[in-house]
């Protein structure tokens, strides 16, 4: 895309529509829209990646490899914390990617593990997801890239949307639609009930361990509705997020429900392994129902917290995407001690 005029009219345009439907900062949506959809995102994260190959930055955290019946799950610290994942099929040697968005640290996880790529699965449109597919698709050029057309997502070869499932290998991923940070998010459950064991949910930018995604795109009504499409899985599911937020997220959880032991217990423990630049993944559903304030928006300790008034229901619909609302622009602005 190159900056005519037309250009930067359709493109304030574009950006005005989406601010008044979801009451953003018309400023706000000019700047996020060149960001996501335009050549400067990918810009920047060009110059990111190369910053990063310059400085022969490693990962920001140590990581442990998950191994279950003939399926191995690797998460891979790249950027400043992200996590993309290489998970195996040991039964036919391949290996499918989660949102590798630098592709010099993906590539060495390959090589460590001696296997062929056959897929890459992208939850969502950011650079810092789906920024490594150019690249990835110019080595890789047979490789099938999954994601959702609704983001701006580059180089995909298969389209999804919520309900799909795809196989790859002897493995099979459901796919489950979560606008809300984006309006093309979706996550991906590697499924393992068959197998009798824990399926696991790689939930990008939508849930991370005590919290979930900016609302960039969508409203809190949006993404309360796709918070509680996690409430459909297993509390035994793990959880596979995209970045490693883990203790500045509960420092936040504790902040609205000062009460709840489960948060104390949990942030002690990743305060233990951060203290080593230990990974915090994965945690689990049960596990997040019990802290994360975001699957907590019935709690009237929260509400009473955010200054919401009384209620006589407080699962109401219309009073949970209050909180998720008022809660992720509280977490917008704290800062963790
Ligand atoms: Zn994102």
């Amino acid at each position: 895309m190159t900056f005519t005029l037309d250009t930067v009219h359709a493109i304030v345009v574009v950006a005005l529509a989406s601010a008044k439907r979801f009451g953003y900062d018309p400023m706000f949506a000019v700047l996020y829209y060149l960001y996501a959809r335009t050549f400067v995102g990918r810009w920047l994260h060009l110059n990111r990646l190369s910053a990063a190959t310059k400085a022969q930055k490693g990962s920001h955290s140590k990581v442990k490899l998950h191994r279950y019946s003939g399926v191995t799950i690797k998460p891979i610290a790249i950027l400043d914390d992200n996590y993309a994942y290489l998970i195996i099929d040991h039964n036919l040697k391949l290996g499918i990617l989660v949102d590798p968005s630098e592709p010099r640290l993906v590539q060495e996880a390959l090589k460590a593990e001696d296997i062929n790529l056959a897929a890459i699965l992208i939850t969502h449109g950011h650079w810092d997801h789906s920024g490594g597919n150019t690249i990835l698709h110019k080595l890789y050029p047979d490789i099938a890239i999954y994601g959702n057309s609704e983001d701006n997502v580059p180089n995909l070869t298969h389209f999804v949307k919520d309900g799909d499932s795809i196989k790859i290998g002897t493995l099979v991923f459901d796919v489950i639609g979560t606008p809300g940070h984006t309006l093309g998010h979706v996550m991906y459950t590697l499924n393992r009930k068959e197998q009798g064991e824990p399926s696991s949910v790689f939930s990008g930018d939508h849930l991370f361990l005590a919290g979930c995604g900016r609302i960039f795109e969508g409203n809190g009504a949006m993404m309360l509705k796709s918070l509680d499409r996690l409430l459909e899985l297993d509390d035994k599911t793990l959880v596979w997020p995209g970045h490693e937020y883990a203790t500045s997220n509960l420092k936040f959880a504790i902040a609205v429900e000062p009460s709840n032991k489960a948060i104390i217990e949990k942030l002690t423990w990743a305060d233990s392994l951060r203290n080593n630049c230990e990974s915090t993944c994965p945690s689990t559903i049960g596990e997040e129902k019990s802290y994360n304030p975001f699957l907590r928006s019935h709690i009237p300790e929260i509400s009473k917290t955010l200054g919401c008034p009384e209620q006589t229901d407080y699962h109401n619909q219309n009073h949970r995407a209050e909180v998720v609302s008022l809660l992720r622009s509280k977490k917008n602005s704290f800062k963790a001690k």
